[in-house]
């Protein structure tokens, strides 16, 4: 049976690191803090919000909420990323996704200085990602990075297969494990044969948005599945993109959903909003 990745224990760890040095940037005059934006009243998109502001609250990052209408106009949300990209007090910006659809979110994210994107999904943040030279890392990535070496295996050499590529995970996904000399696999919807390709896989990681996706017959025998899925079931319960129960008896690892990538991805974004305090304030080493 695999071995548990204890996604909430990991990320608490995080978060009290990140703690300790708000604590310290505080005593010397620094304070670090955290704009989100959310548009619409997408109930999903609310509970992300407030998780991300507990957490703020408790690594001691000053957050603050602008919640606009759904009808609201794209003008009015690049008017107001402006604003804070122009708000010195402000460290990180984050406007919550999806956006309503009279918004392009592409327009959104590109206004939002790079400096100032918390997420990472800028195209210059994107491109620093690429060359291996950067500030932020996107937050599930780096997120499901941290939960992988937390197991103690090299990624070095290993056979890696990520299903997805979207922008904000799949993609930055492939090239982490890239940047640790993996050997990456990238599926997708066009894929061929990818039951065997990711029976090839000494590390799989689910980003599709299919619950109970990935089954056992998808996993090679000890291998380490990371789940990055969060599908809503019809009974209200959040399930992965990994038919778990049938899976977990093959892997040496396996992330559990919840408790797995879920508050990694918000313990990143407090790192990466105190990385944003500390170059705006030049107290970066
Ligand atoms: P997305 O933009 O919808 O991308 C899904 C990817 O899965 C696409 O690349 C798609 O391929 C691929 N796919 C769909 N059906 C497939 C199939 N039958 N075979 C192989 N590949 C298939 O989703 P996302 O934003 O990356 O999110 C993925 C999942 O992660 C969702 O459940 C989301 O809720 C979750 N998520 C969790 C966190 C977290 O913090 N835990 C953060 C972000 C996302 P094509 O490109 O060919 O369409």
């Amino acid at each position: 049976m695999a071995e548990l990745i204890d996604g909430k224990k990991i990320s608490m760890d995080v978060k009290m690191a990140v703690k300790e040095e708000v604590s310290s940037l505080k005593e010397r005059g620094v304070s670090a803090c955290l704009a989100v934006v959310i548009v619409g009243n997408d109930p999903a998109s609310r509970v992300y919000v407030n998780n991300k502001k507990k957490a703020c609250e408790l690594v001691g990052i000053e957050s603050r909420e602008y919640a606009l209408a759904e009808e609201t106009t794209e003008e009015e949300l690049l008017g107001l990323v402006q604003k804070l990209n122009a708000d010195p007090a402000v460290n990180g910006i984050l406007v919550q996704l999806p956006l309503p659809k009279q918004i392009d979110e592409h327009k959104v994210i590109e206004r939002i200085a790079p400096m100032k994107d918390v997420d990472a999904f800028h195209a210059a943040n994107v491109g620093k990602i690429m060359i291996g030279d950067y500030d932020f890392l996107p937050c599930t990535p780096a997120g499901c990075m941290e939960l992988l070496h937390s197991t103690g295996i090299d990624v070095c050499g290993k056979n890696a297969v990520v299903i997805g590529r979207s922008n904000i995970v799949g993609k930055p996904m492939a090239m982490l494990l890239l940047h640790e000399n993996a050997t990456v696999t990238i599926c997708h919807s066009r894929t061929k044969n990818l039951k065997e390709i990711c029976r090839n896989a000494d590390i799989l990681v689910a980003a599709v948005g299919r619950a109970k996706f990935v089954t056992e017959d998808m996993v090679k025998e000890g291998a380490v599945v990371i789940d990055v899925g969060m599908n809503r079931l019809e009974n209200g319960k959040l399930c992965g993109d990994v038919d778990f129960d049938a899976v977990a008896p093959r892997c040496s690892y396996i992330t559990p959903v919840p408790g797995g990538v879920g508050p990694m991805t918000i313990a990143t974004l407090m790192k990466n909003t105190l990385t944003a305090a500390k170059i705006q304030n030049h107290t970066a080493e």
